[in-house]
């Protein structure tokens, strides 16, 4: 993307080293290297698909490829360059967690679930997040550092062959995991540039969704991307006193800035944008917030995604009751504004909201992330 305004706070890609591994490379890339090891560039179109339609987890699985090239790869350029360390399930078996540890120890976590319909990947984009909202596990540390388009990648394919092991096809992608994708931006897209190559996984751009909690020129730039993706948008308030104290960047594209690029969005894709909002009690969920969210949103195309509140251990809010929180639901969809109840998958195993990486984080003693428990 170009990006005018150099003097935004927005956070880079890390500079920290990288390992660039199979997962990151567009078949393009892919082909160079191989010309750059001295191995010829059609093997390029036999990996993508030992990799993305046969999800092969080594070189060495890569049949047609002479085992001389496959030395070769591994030593080039590693097939995984994370490590998965855990991967739990739901008792009803429908909700998967997968943990990871990357290359330079850091933890990840990607939660697969399984619907009647449809099977959903969550997936992480940084380890922590810059952007610190008031009720968040993930962004209580800070950012350690954004993932690569790879790390991304990885997760992804790691849950579509758990989905196709239990007989299911991964249909949805959301970024809805650790991170802020729009803070990770270049990487971001690369991922979803990867995933989307119809020689690869094929994954349709119409079964991705990126949230972000508003980060007002990113969505004019996802606007000018050719894909069409899903955007949505983490609103959680409907005016700047309360937005200001949840999500910090409020203070720097306040709601009437954020609605406009939602606008801007809309006109320019055609598509329609969801609102997530995590319900707290006490906090964000009176009847009046509710009308006022309800008056603020009338007649945009949107939907309101209402997330009733994770617990977080070290944090003080709460969830409200199911009345309660219907009843708010309610409110707002008597304003025209189309409103579902969301309740995250996975709470038991700590699938939801950076849960599970504080957890393994605290029981192998390291510090960054508190423990939730
Ligand atoms: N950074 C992006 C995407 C990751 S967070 C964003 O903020 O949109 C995914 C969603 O989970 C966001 O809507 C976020 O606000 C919400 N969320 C974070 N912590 C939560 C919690 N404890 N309970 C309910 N929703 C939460
Ligand atoms: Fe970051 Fe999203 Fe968590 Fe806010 S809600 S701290 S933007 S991951």
């Amino acid at each position: 993307m170009s990006d005018s305004t150099p003097t935004l706070p927005i956070m880079p890609v890390s500079r920290r080293k990288r390992l660039v591994g199979f997962y990151d490379l567009s078949i393009e890339e892919l082909a160079a290297k191989l010309q750059e090891i001295g191995a010829p560039a059609f093997r390029a179109k036999q990996m993508y698909n030992w990799g993305y339609e046969h999800f092969v987890e080594s070189y060495a699985e890569m049949k047609n490829l002479p085992a001389a090239l496959q030395d070769q790869l591994e030593e080039h350029l590693p097939f995984r360059t994370m490590t998965m360390v855990d991967s739990k399930v739901t008792d009803d078996g429908d909700t998967y967690k997968l943990l990871y540890e990357t290359f330079d120890g850091q933890v990840v976590e990607t939660v697969l679930m399984l619907y009647p319909d449809r099977a959903t990947v969550c997936v992480s984009c940084q380890v922590g997040c810059a952007v610190g909202c008031a009720f968040c596990a993930t962004g209580l540390g800070g950012l350690t550092r954004s993932l690569s388009a790879g790390e991304i990648v990885q997760q992804t394919v790691d849950a579509a062959r758990q989905a196709k092991r239990l007989g299911r096809n991964l249909t949805n992608l959301v970024m809805m995991g650790m991170g802020e994708p729009l803070q990770n931006y270049a990487e971001t897209m690369k991922f979803i540039n990867i995933i989307h190559d119809p020689r690869g996984l094929n994954f349709g751009a119409r079964r991705i969704t990126v949230s972000t909690s508003g980060i007002v020129p990113r969505i004019d730039a996802l606007a000018e991307e050719p894909l069409q993706l899903n955007l949505a948008v983490s609103l959680h308030a409907p005016n700047n006193d309360l937005r200001g104290q949840l999500v910090p960047v409020n203070g720097r594209w306040p709601v009437e800035e954020l609605l406009a690029a939602c606008d801007r969005y809309i006109a320019k894709t055609g598509r329609r944008i969801s609102f997530e909002y995590a319900l707290m009690n006490g906090i964000n969920n009176s009847d009046e917030t509710a009308h006022e969210l309800g008056t603020l949103l009338r007649g945009r195309l949107c939907h309101v995604n209402v997330i009733p509140f994770n617990p977080v251990e070290v944090l003080d809010f709460e969830r409200p009751t199911v009345e309660m929180i219907d009843r708010f639901a309610a409110i707002v969809q008597s304003h025209g504004v189309p409103t579902t109840v969301r309740y995250s998958r996975g709470v038991e195993i700590d699938a939801a909201c950076g849960q599970l990486r504080a957890r393994y984080e605290a029981s192998r003693g390291k510090s960054g992330v508190q423990p939730t428990i």
